[in-house]
């Protein structure tokens, strides 16, 4: 694709915080953003050109979008995949494709490219119905958890299974969406590997990042991890066969689970820019937002050397109240993305509300 001119319009499916920072970085390199999504004064629409609120089926609006934009992207895997084709029938180019979402929407697909691409994953069956679950936990074991093959986020969705005793409220939790269900993975760290591949096929990493979930919900992520070079090198490879498989343009991140014996597996591929990549704001010369904008516009991509290290805390529902004491922090920066919540109830409980990055070295 031909480099995009500055002043060059870029289309953002989604309107959440990652819609925000890539708005946000595609503005410093002089593009103007339009935002397509469900909210008039979502995190991504205040800080954009324009907002387009609309369902990500409406083709009218879609068509408009299609119309006035020079590149189309996404900030959010929910988006339907039928949406992004319909705007490339109309001429539109969009990155990534509408294959690769497809691809990453749904965990048993994701896992099976995985394999055929030579990358482990943990040990999962398809679940369709109670018969499929009950003749699953014969093969995996127990434990093993239940996820809906689409739309899980932050673990939700999702339900460990620990005794044959659990296997019906279990499934009922499904509501007969189809689902996965998955080893339990005995793993000593989750990293995770942002990575990013422009028209031209070049391919470029950024350090891994060490994360940590709590209750389902990452809540920090350390980088450069401090882990062998040997998982470096093997997260490198693994983001890498992914970027190449899927023909991928853009900013996507791969999490991994590094097992005792040194093997990293496939946990999720997330077909966008990534909470585990925040850090890389203060932690690289090109973030991963800049470096998302730069791969889709057709320009070269950013250097990720990283400068320092960065702890990157999220900031989950009540935890933005604490703004003052937090933007007074020496050697940290704040980024609040701008979400309403009610004066009297506060934040709900888990919402990601902002995050703070902490210089370390
Ligand atoms: P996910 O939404 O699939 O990224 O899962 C959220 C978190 O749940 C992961 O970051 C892990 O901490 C945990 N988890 C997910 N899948 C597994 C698994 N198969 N075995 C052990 N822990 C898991």
């Amino acid at each position: 694709m031909q480099a995009l001119e500055l002043g060059a319009t870029i289309g953002i499916l989604g309107d959440g915080q990652l819609g925000r920072m890539l708005s946000q970085a595609a503005s410093r390199l002089g593009f103007k953003v339009v935002i397509f999504g469900p909210d008039a004064e979502s995190p991504a629409a205040q800080v954009s050109l324009t907002s387009k609120v609309a369902a990500y089926t409406d083709e009218i609006v879609l068509a408009r979008l299609a119309e006035r934009c020079d590149v189309i992207t996404f900030e959010f895997e929910n988006v339907p995949a039928a949406s992004l084709d319909f705007l490339s029938s109309l001429g539109a180019t969009v990155a990534p494709s509408s294959r690769a979402l497809r691809m990453t929407q749904d965990r048993v697909l994701e896992k099976r490219f995985a394999r055929d691409h030579g990358i482990e994953t943990v040990d999962f069956r398809a679940v369709d119905s109670l018969d499929d679950l009950k003749a699953a936990v014969a093969d995996l074991g127990l434990p093993s958890l239940l996820k809906t093959r689409r739309e899980g986020y932050d673990g939700k969705g999702q339900v460990w299974i620990k005794s044959v005793g659990d296997l019906e409220a279990a499934f009922d939790t499904l509501h007969g969406r189809p689902a996965i269900l998955e080893a339990k993975a005995n793993f000593a760290r989750e990293i995770s590997v942002v990575a990013a591949r422009n028209w031209d096929g070049a391919v470029s990493t950024f350090p891994i990042g060490e994360n940590h979930h709590v209750g389902g919900i990452l809540s920090t992520t350390l980088a450069p991890a401090q882990i062998g070079n040997d998982s470096v090198g093997q997260a490198h490879v693994i983001a890498r066969k992914v970027l190449e498989g899927l023909d991928y343009v853009g900013v996507l991140a791969v999490e991994l689970f590094v097992l005792n014996d040194g093997r990293l597996l496939l946990n999720e591929i997330a077909p966008r820019v990534h909470n585990s990549g925040h850090w890389t704001q203060d932690g690289c010369l090109c973030d991963q937002f800049e470096q998302h904008i730069r791969a889709v516009a057709g320009w070269p991509l950013g250097d990720t050397t990283a400068r320092c290290t960065v702890e990157m805390t999220n900031l989950l529902g009540a935890d933005i109240l604490d703004w003052e004491r937090l933007s007074a922090e020496a050697r940290a920066r704040l980024y609040v993305y701008g979400k309403d919540f009610s004066p009297k109830d506060g934040p709900r409980p888990g919402r990601k509300m902002g995050h703070i990055n902490r210089i370390k070295t």
